[in-house]
C-alpha cells in the first residue's frame, strides 16, 4: 500500500523526522487559505499522486510541472486551479498519467544541497538497508547505473536495529560535518524507527535537503507498506486512497484475491501464483498478451471464484478467458460452480477455454458441460493457451 506525501508528513512529525510545515487542499480556495495560514514568504504547491517525478511531469492539458514555488496566496490559488482535476504524466505514471485530486501547500525550503536517503528491505541480505547518496533530487536509478560509487549502503541488523554509529557513518558519507552531521544522524535514526514501527517495505526521501540556514529537512516522501502487516496498522489502512488504485484490484482485494491488472486481452483465472506466472508465460509464448495475473489461491470458495470471474469480465479489454486449474486442495467442481454462479446473470461475451486437472476434475467438467455454456475444453496447459489465442484471433478476424 502507498500513501500521499501530505499523509507521510504526518508520520514524519509523529516520529520526529524534520520536514517543512504544510497543508493538503482539494480546492483552489482551500489552497489559498492554506498558503495564507502558512504565512511564509515563499510557498510550494505540489500535486498529490502516488508517483514520483512530479517536478518534471507534464499535465495532459500541456501545463508543465507538478511542483511550483509561489510567493502570494492568490498565485497558489491560480496554480491549484491549473492542477486540480487535471491528469499529470510523469516517468513513473506511465503514458495514461494520474488525476490530481489534491495538492499539498507547503513552506518553501531554501535549498543549498539535495541529497538522497532511503530505507528498504534488502531481500539478498534479508535485512533492512539504509541507502544514501549525495546525488539527491534526481533519478536515483540513473545514479546507480552511471555512478554506482556515489551510492552508500548500510545494512541493519534486524534485531539490534540501526545503531547511532551507523547513522553517523551515513551522515559522513553524505559529506556532512558538525551540527549538520548530528542533525542528519538524528533524522536517519528517526526515519528508521518509523520504517520498523509502521512495517514499511520502503521509505524514500528524495530530496533530503540541507538548507541555506543549515537545517536538514526531508522535502519529499515515498512510502510502501507491507500489505501482510497492514492488519497491525488500522491507522495506516485508513490513509488508503482508492482513487489512486486500479478499481479492478480494489474489488479483488475485497475478496482476498491476488489480482494484478495488465494491458493484454487474454484474462487468466488460475490457482497458485507459480501456475499463474506459467500461464501468463505460455499465453505470450503462443502469441497472446495476458490481461491480468490472477491467483484465486488454494482454498477459494465458490463466491471468490464468482467474484474473480466478474472482475475479469468487467475489463473491456478482455477478448478471451483461460481458466487453468490444477486441483490439489482446490477442487475443480468449486471452480466450475464459481464460474457458473458468475455467469448466471449474463451470457458469456468472449471465448472461454477451461483446463481442469486434479481433484474432482471430471465433476467440474461435467458441471460446465451440463450448464450448456459455450466452453472450449483443453487437455493441457499448452493446449489451453493455443486454443484461447486462436479463439481470440479468430474473433478479431
Ligand atoms: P518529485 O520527486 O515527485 O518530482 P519532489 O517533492 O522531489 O517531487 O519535488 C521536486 C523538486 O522540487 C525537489 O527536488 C526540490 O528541488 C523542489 N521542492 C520540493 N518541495 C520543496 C519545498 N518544500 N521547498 C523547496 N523546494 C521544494
Ligand atoms: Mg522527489
Amino acid at each position: 500500500m502507498n500513501i500521499h506525501e501530505y499523509q507521510a508528513r504526518d508520520l514524519f512529525e509523529k516520529f520526529g523526522v524534520a520536514s517543512p510545515r504544510g497543508k493538503m487542499a482539494s480546492t483552489p480556495r482551500e489552497a489559498e487559505i492554506a498558503a495564507q495560514e502558512l504565512g511564509t514568504e515563499k510557498i510550494v504547491i505540489k500535486a498529490q499522486i502516488h508517483a514520483g517525478g512530479r517536478g518534471k511531469g507534464v499535465f495532459t492539458n500541456g501545463f508543465k510541472g507538478g511542483v511550483h514555488t509561489c510567493s502570494r496566496p492568490e498565485e497558489i490559488r491560480e496554480m491549484a486551479a491549473k492542477m486540480l482535476g487535471q491528469t499529470l504524466v510523469t516517468h513513473q505514471t506511465g503514458p495514461a498519467g494520474r488525476m490530481v485530486n489534491k495538492v499539498y501547500v507547503v513552506e518553501a525550503a531554501e535549498i543549498a544541497k539535495e541529497l538522497y536517503l532511503a530505507i528498504l528491505l534488502d531481500r539478498a541480505s534479508s535485512a533492512p538497508v539504509v541507502i544514501a547518496s549525495t546525488q539527491g533530487g534526481m533519478d536515483i536509478e540513473a545514479v546507480a547505473a552511471q555512478t554506482p560509487e556515489k551510492i552508500f549502503r548500510e545494512s541493519v541488523h534486524p534485531l539490534l536495529g540501526l545503531q547511532p554509529f551507523q547513522a553517523r557513518k551515513l551522515a559522513a558519507a553524505l559529506g556532512l560535518h558538525g551540527p549538520q552531521a548530528a542533525q542528519a544522524a538524528k533524522l536517519i535514526l528517526a526515519l528508521y524507527k518509523l520504517f520498523i514501527t509502521c512495517d514499511c517495505s520502503l521509505v524514500e526521501v528524495n530530496p533530503l535537503v540541507i538548507t541555506k540556514t543549515g537545517e536538514v529537512l526531508a522535502l519529499d516522501a515515498k512510502f510502501n507498506f507491507d500489505d501482510n502487516a497492514l492488519y497491525r496498522h488500522p491507522e495506516i489502512v485508513a490513509l488508503r486512497d482508492f482513487t489512486e488504485e486500479d478499481p479492478r484490484e480494489v474489488e479483488a482485494s475485497k475478496y482476498c484475491l491476488n489480482y494484478i491488472g495488465l494491458e493484454g486481452n487474454i484474462a487468466c483465472l488460475v490457482n497458485g501464483a507459480g501456475l499463474a506466472m506459467a500461464t501468463m508465460d505460455i499465453i505470450k509464448h503462443c502469441g497472446g498478451e495476458p490481461a491480468n495475473f490472477l491467483d484465486v489461491g488454494g482454498s477459494a470458495t465458490k463466491e471468490q471464484v464468482a467474484a474473480a470471474f466478474k472482475i475479469i469480465l468487467s475489463d473491456p479489454n478482455v477478448k478471451g478467458i483461460l481458466v487453468n486449474i490444477f486441483g490439489g486442495i482446490m477442487r475443480c467442481d468449486i471452480i466450475a460452480e464459481g464460474i457458473l454462479a458468475a455467469m448466471q446473470e449474463t451470457h458469456l461475451p468472449v471465448p472461454l477455454v477451461v483446463r481442469l486437472e486434479g481433484s474432482n476434475a471430471n465433476l467440474g467438467k461435467k458441471l460446465i458441460k451440463d450448464s450448456g455454456l459455450a466452453v472450449i475444453s483443453a487437455d493441457s496447459l499448452a493446449d489451453g493457451a493455443e486454443k484461447i489465442v486462436a479463439a481470440v484471433k479468430a474473433q478479431a478476424a
